[in-house]
């Protein structure tokens, strides 16, 4: 390994993954190692399952740790021929591992690839290049280590210098884990998130009969009017701060913000809850509604509330029936999002109710459109109290990052920018923060070499580690 680097060095080709990945310049390479590595994290939206950090599970071997639940892997495999069976079917754990270690090579220039090993390297010390041939020895050494108490879901996020993380569940969530792991002193804050999408969801009336019922039951009330169902909901969104919960989150393909009368919401609902169709109007201005009403309630509570806008979902009807939702199948939409943005953002600042908020786009072509929407609703109050969000999803790699900090940068401020969020499943993603402070030492160091930013180490490094940790830990205060 190490000859072959030196062979590397001196044919001029960069080695591949090295402590400088991704720092092309010596001043990338000083803001990097001298400020941004040593940065804790805070992960403040994430998919972590808090039952798996409440009982400090270890994962048996690299395959439940790497490959279950990990639909981006398993749509790699599946481009790369690989049969169900190996993703989410029922082959042996090792017969999987083998499958995607054989598709490894084929991920070259995919984010798949610079992340795999990435996490080979900083969790499991191997530098080794895997595929087909490897597979087994690196499935065994991960495996025996993964076996260890050193490899803990706890002690993965101690190894990741992981402070914060903030999980996202739904407001019926009893949040009884997040309660234990407070209750055990675990030093990490493992926080949740409010995520109502199902309290909001009249595209299926039937399953939010459903919800509603459940609801009943959790809030321990009879839900018989929409003020039933509000005050219902309050309560839910009240014990989640109570339980320190300071942020919201909502997946939608779009903003809805129809206009509506309080009266026409109440008949809407009692249509629903009698089993009427409601037309396409009255299902847009009852999520208006509902979505309205969240806002009022984060800005009440001064949480941050986040919005992931943007995803066509579940397009394979056929996987859908199969699989169940989040195994693959979605793709980046093309919803016409800025009107009904700036529609919600407005009301809610004209009634001065609009609380920090965060906006996610999936469609790289709204890049421009979020960099500008964020600076309408800037009021001085705090720094970056509307943040557009990093590149997120099929947009959370080298190129969408870029993308997402240089429109940033021409458009707004990048310096008050709150960073890096893994949005992921996996214990094993904390080294996407790292592969975001390299692109963002990188970018920041060419400046400094080609003469258009000051050769200020000290306050490029400092904007530099507010990017990283301290712009999060101001603007959520943890
Ligand atoms: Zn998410």
């Amino acid at each position: 390994m190490f000859l072959e680097s030196q062979e590397k060095v001196k044919s001029g080709i960069k080695p591949f993954l090295d402590e400088n990945f991704l720092l092309q310049t010596r001043t990338a390479q000083q803001l990097y190692h001298e400020f941004a590595k040593e940065m804790p994290i805070i992960d403040y939206h994430n998919h972590l399952p808090p039952e798996q950090i409440a009982r400090d599970i270890q994962f048996q071997n690299l395959t439940q740790v790497w490959l279950y639940g990990d639909h981006y892997k398993w749509r790699a495999m599946r481009t790369n021929g690989i049969d169900e069976a190996y993703s989410t079917g029922n082959k042996s754990d090792y017969e999987k591992f083998e499958k995607w270690a054989a598709t490894v090579p084929y991920t070259m220039r995919n984010p798949l690839y610079h992340w795999s090993h990435l996490e080979l390297q900083r969790y499991f010390d191997v530098y080794d290049i895997l595929s087909e041939k490897n597979a087994r020895e690196i499935y065994e050494t991960c495996t025996a280590k993964l076996q260890t108490p050193e490899y803990s879901v706890r002690n993965l996020l101690r190894k990741m210098n992981v402070v914060t993380v903030c999980t996202t569940d739904d407001p019926l969530d009893s949040l009884e884990f997040h309660q234990q792991i407070k209750k055990d002193g675990f030093e990490i804050k493992v926080l949740p998130a409010f995520r109502p999408d199902k309290a909001m969801n009249s595209d299926d009336p039937e399953a939010l009969n459903a919800y509603i019922q459940k609801l009943e039951a959790v809030a321990d009330v009879t839900i018989s009017s929409y003020d039933d169902y509000l005050a219902a909901l309050k309560k839910c969104h009240d014990y989640f701060a109570q339980n320190g919960c300071t942020v919201s989150d909502h997946g939608l393909e779009e903003m809805y913000a129809e206009e509506y009368t309080d009266a026409e919401i109440r008949s809407i609902f009692d249509k629903i809850r009698s089993r009427q169709v409601i037309s396409s109007l009255e299902n847009l201005k009852f999520k208006s509604a509902m979505l309205f009403q969240f806002a009022l309630w984060d800005n009440e509570k001064g949480w941050v509330q986040q919005y992931h806008l943007g995803a066509l979902r579940s397009n394979n009807s056929r996987r859908l029936r199969e699989l169940g939702p989040d195994t693959g199948w979605d793709s980046i939409g093309d919803f016409s999002q800025a009107r009904a943005l700036a529609k919600f953002l407005r009301r809610l600042d004209n009634e001065n109710q609009l609380t920090k908020t965060i906006i996610y786009n999936l469609n790289p072509a709204d890049n421009e459109l979020m960099a500008t929407m964020i600076g309408n609703f800037n009021d001085g109050s705090i720094a970056g109290k509307i943040q557009w969000g990093s590149g997120w999803w099929f947009l959370d790699q080298k190129d969408g990052m870029i993308k997402q900090m240089n429109a940033l940068s021409n458009m707004g401020l990048l310096s008050r920018f709150v960073g890096m969020l893994t949005d992921s499943r996996s214990f094993l993603s904390f080294p996407r923060h790292e592969y975001f402070r390299r692109i963002l030492c990188n970018l920041f160091g060419d400046d400094v070499e080609n003469g258009e930013l000051p050769n200020d180490i000290e306050w490029i490094g400092k904007v530099v580690q507010d990017i990283c940790y301290n712009n999060a830990k101001n603007y959520f205060n943890f």
